[in-house]
C-alpha cells in the first residue's frame, strides 16, 4: 500500500500540473488579443485623426476659393466704379466692396484657425505614428516570447502525458478508480492528502486517534472522515 499511495501521489502531481499548464495555456490567446487590441487602438487613434485633417484640407480649400471668388467679385465692382453715373451709385458700389473686403477678411481668420488646427492634427498623427512604431516593436517580442513559452509549455505537457501513462500502469485499477471517484467529488482538486500529526491537510481537521494509529500500517486505503479524501501519513 506504501507504494501505491508513493505512485498515487506521484499521479496526483503530474494531475495538478497538466491543470496548471493548460490554464497558462488557454491564456496565450487572450494575451495575444490583448496585445493586437492595443495596437488596434494606437492605429484606430491614427486613422480618426488622419480623417480629421482631410476634413481641414477640404474646408481650408473651400475657405481658399471663397476668398478667391470674392476678389473676383470686387475685381468686377472696381471697374463697374469707372462707368457709375451717379453718386448713389457710387456710394452703393463702394459699400459693396467693403463688405466683400470684410467678408474676406473673416474667412482669412477662419483660415488661420483652420491652419492651426491643421499642424495640432499632424502632430498628434506624427506622435501617435511614433508610438505605433514603438510598441508593435514591443509587441513584436512580447508576442515571441509569449510563443516561445507556449512552446515549452506545451512540450511539458506532452512529457507530463507520457509519464501519466507510465505511472498510470503502475496503479491498482481499483485504486486508480476510487482516486478518480475522490477527485471528482473535490471538482478536480486534491484527492490524496498527507496526514501529519493526526492533522488531514486537505481539511486541517483532527482525526480520531485510532485511525492516525491505522495510517502507521498501510494495510488499506484510508479516508479522512471529514473531507473524505484519500490520506497518507506524511514521513519526513
Ligand atoms: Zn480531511
Amino acid at each position: 500500500m506504501k507504494d501505491q499511495i508513493k505512485v498515487l501521489v506521484k499521479l496526483q502531481h503530474i494531475d495538478t500540473e497538466t491543470v496548471r499548464i493548460k490554464s497558462t495555456l488557454n491564456d496565450v490567446s487572450k494575451k495575444l488579443e490583448n496585445l493586437d487590441y492595443s495596437i488596434k487602438e494606437i492605429e484606430e487613434t491614427i486613422k480618426d485623426q488622419e480623417s480629421v485633417l482631410n476634413e481641414l484640407k477640404k474646408q481650408y480649400r473651400d475657405y481658399e476659393s471663397d476668398v478667391k471668388m470674392n476678389l473676383a467679385k470686387n475685381k468686377k465692382s472696381q471697374e463697374k466704379l469707372r462707368s457709375v453715373k451717379t453718386n448713389k451709385e457710387y456710394q452703393s458700389l463702394l459699400k459693396e466692396i467693403e463688405d466683400v473686403k470684410s467678408k474676406n477678411s473673416l474667412i482669412e481668420d477662419k483660415m488661420i484657425e483652420c491652419l492651426d488646427r491643421m499642424d495640432e492634427t499632424e502632430e498628434i498623427i506624427r506622435k501617435k505614428k511614433d508610438e505605433y512604431l514603438l510598441f508593435s516593436d514591443r509587441i513584436k517580442i512580447e508576442k515571441e516570447n509569449i510563443e516561445r513559452e507556449a512552446g515549452i509549455d506545451k512540450k511539458k505537457l506532452e512529457e507530463l502525458n507520457v509519464s501519466k501513462e507510465r505511472v498510470s500502469d503502475l496503479i491498482d485499477i481499483q485504486l486508480f478508480k476510487k482516486y478518480c471517484v475522490v477527485k471528482e467529488q473535490h471538482q478536480g482538486g486534491l484527492a490524496v492528502v498527507p496526514v501529519k500529526d493526526a492533522v488531514c491537510h486537505g481539511c486541517n481537521v483532527n482525526l480520531p486517534p485510532q485511525l492516525y494509529n491505522e495510517l502507521f500500517r498501510y494495510d488499506s486505503l484510508k479516508f479522512c472522515p471529514n473531507c473524505h479524501r484519500i490520506i497518507y501519513l506524511k514521513e519526513e
